[in-house]
């Protein structure tokens, strides 16, 4: 396979991740399969096919409870949701799928035997449709604050703000830094109290700290 990219839902579940525990452990994630994965059967190799590209069907997030991104709870939260992307998700010796398998019910944990016990990272593996696989609709995952997705209309239609900037758009940043926590005056003007209160939220959450108000920036802001 000449080229290969990761499922959108995948990298949304990522990047949800990413922004609810910024400073977490990224050790044991993983998207395309190692060279060990690559002689076995597994959706980390890209075996979907969407044109001429692979497409990896299979992430693992590193489970870091010291760092706030404990994976049982994040694997409880989309188990719980029953999320209809989800194959099936292996974590700590076991094995849930999205169907019933033998005399297990949808959903149920099975054992896993498998060589690898996935206690330091979760396996989510998504439906080889790619109505589901690249649909990039926010997960549940247990976080209090659930990141919208970057990518939805409603951030993208959000203009890039940055120093100077006047706009309706300044008002409902500043209105959105202030419940942030950000003590500044809603008058629709970007200067350099806005500035400074974009910089310190950006730095917060792990975001790049350059005082420019992009997707991902209008995306955390707008996080519930
Ligand atoms: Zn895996």
């Amino acid at each position: 396979m000449a080229s290969w990219r990761v499922a959108a839902s995948l990298l949304a579940l990522r990047d949800q991740v990413n922004l609810a525990w910024p400073g977490r452990s990224r050790a044991s994630d993983g998207t395309i399969g190692d060279a060990r994965h690559r002689s076995r059967d597994s959706d980390h190799n890209p075996w979907i096919e969407d044109g001429a590209v692979g497409v990896v069907s299979a992430l693992d997030l590193t489970h870091d409870r010291a760092g706030g991104c404990d994976m049982e709870k994040v694997v409880e939260a989309v188990r719980a949701s029953r999320d209809r992307r989800i194959k099936y998700i292996i974590w700590n010796r076991r094995i849930c799928s999205s169907s019933a398998v033998g005399n297990a019910t949808a959903w149920a944990w099975r054992a896993y035997g498998g060589s690898n016990p996935h206690d330091k990272h979760a396996h989510f593996s998504v439906k080889a449709s790619k109505a589901l696989y690249d649909n990039p609709d926010p997960w549940s995952i247990g976080a209090r604050a659930t990141v919208s997705d970057p990518l939805s209309p409603e951030i993208a239609t959000r203009p890039v703000l940055r120093r100077d900037s006047r706009s309706a758009a300044v008002s409902e940043l500043q209105t959105l830094l202030r419940r942030h926590g950000h003590d500044i005056t809603v008058d629709g003007r970007f200067g350099a109290a806005t500035e400074a209160a974009v910089i310190a939220f950006q730095t917060a959450l792990g975001l790049v700290p350059d005082g420019v108000v992009g997707q991902k920036t209008w995306a955390a802001l707008l996080a519930a």
